[in-house]
């Protein structure tokens, strides 16, 4: 049984994007790179890719991304809380997991049954996470997150002296990793992004000078404790640096560290109002199929409140999807659907199980297909310009699309 709305993620267009994403940050020319930056780029250590499949892997379906992402070689992912990290265990992916989220108030049984891990971005999630390896008498590796003026989760930037000991000497946690995120990478106006980077890399260097003071310290028990190979091997090596978003991925190879962090770009999307000469393809798209077409006459209302009013006879597609569907009331009277080949306005009230556009004028039956975000004929309506047309980003718009559309593989 299908609904005649479904969304069909197309995972060779994913991993495609994959492998375009990982070629060009080989290639080591970043789009956009700051011409200030004169360091010859194929002078350091590559760079790779962790494969950001929070949210439902941006609505395209967590488990089937993360397979075919696998599939394309990726070997770490990112989530954004233990809970999406245990249903990508379950779904048999056996990548590294990275947890984003803050976990001072989460259960934390699952970083250790399912072997994710976790970033320690408080105090608080330091206390709990130390409390928790100490309790399943494990080791593990994390990943340090660090605010330089996102301002919401990470150890603050200018207070490390302060925080960091404490962390660093937990006995449990071996640090991994290192990473910030920024908040203004999608604007090119904006110098906070150049702030950040600053921030960072003076962060990155204090951290150095701890991190090998901690382990002088702790030497000793190195040798002699009962703890995983792993673990330390993970202790004694420097941690890698991670810091780039999409955004932050095109526009500056000088924060593409050791990992970059793209989301967006996966699925096919630049995030706007970035562009990209990066060949990549949107993964998903919507379709469905008019049910009903309504002659109405002049003068007559449509939908709830009668918000689109014939000024002549008009024919009406009555198409099944609706704000249940994450298709967005403000979408009446601006957004635009495809139906034979053309751009037909959505008029009258979005309800919550179905639209109404006019195709006044078009040869249009029941059956016919329908095209709400994706290409038809020659016209084409991507994630981008829907969001466009409802003053949000794309990613609302793919997170949005709802669990009642079934996704379609292939
Ligand atoms: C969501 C997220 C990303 C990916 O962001 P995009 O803009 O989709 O590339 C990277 N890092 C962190 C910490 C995130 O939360």
């Amino acid at each position: 049984m299908i609904r005649p709305t479904v969304a069909r993620v197309d995972l060779n267009a994913l991993k495609t994007n994959y492998r375009y994403l990982a070629a060009h940050i080989a290639a080591g020319t970043g789009v956009g790179a700051d011409p200030a930056d004169s360091r010859p780029h194929d002078s350091r250590p590559l760079t790779t890719i962790i494969a950001v499949v929070k949210a439902n892997a941006y609505g395209h379906g967590a488990p089937q991304v993360a397979r075919a992402l696998e599939g394309a070689g990726a070997t770490t992912l990112a989530c954004a809380d233990i809970e999406e990290g245990a249903a990508l265990r379950a779904a048999g992916v056996r990548a590294e997991i990275l947890v984003f989220g803050a976990l001072s108030v989460s259960d934390l049984d699952g970083l250790f049954d399912c072997r994710l891990t976790p970033t320690i971005s408080t105090p608080g999630a330091a206390r709990a996470v130390q409390a928790a390896a100490a309790k399943y008498h494990q080791r593990i590796r994390y990943h340090l997150k660090i605010d330089t003026g996102m301002n919401r989760l990470g150890f603050r930037f200018d207070n490390l002296r302060r925080t960091l000991p404490d962390l660093l000497a937990s006995p449990n946690l071996d640090l991994d990793a290192v990473y910030t995120h920024f908040a203004t990478a999608d604007n090119p106006e904006s110098p906070h992004f150049n702030e950040q980077r600053v921030r960072f890399d003076r962060a990155v260097a204090e951290l150095q000078t701890f991190n090998r003071k901690e382990r002088g310290e702790r030497s000793e028990e190195i040798g002699t404790s009962i703890h995983s190979p792993v673990s330390a091997f993970s202790a004694a090596k420097r941690p890698y640096v991670h810091a780039a978003n999409s955004a932050a991925l095109l526009r500056d190879s000088r924060v593409w560290y050791d990992r970059v962090r793209p989301g967006l770009l996966l699925y096919g999307l630049v995030p706007p109002p970035l562009a990209s000469t990066i060949p990549l393809t949107p993964v998903m798209t919507l379709h469905s199929r008019v049910v009903a077409v309504k002659g109405v006459r002049a003068g007559e209302g449509v939908g709830y409140g009668l918000k689109f009013n014939a000024e002549s006879p008009a024919s009406i597609a009555i198409i099944p999807a609706g704000y249940a569907d994450g298709l967005d009331l403000r979408l009446s009277g601006r957004g635009v659907v495809l139906i034979r080949g053309r751009r037909v306005p959505i008029v009258g009230a979005v309800s919550m199980d179905m639209l109404t556009a006019d195709v006044t004028g078009l040869d249009v039956s029941p059956g016919d297909e329908v095209v709400l975000i994706g290409s038809q004929g020659q016209e084409r309506i991507d994630a981008r310009e829907m969001a466009a047309t409802i003053g949000t980003i794309p990613y609302e718009v793919l997170c949005r699309i709802g669990s009642r559309i079934e996704r379609v593989y292939d």
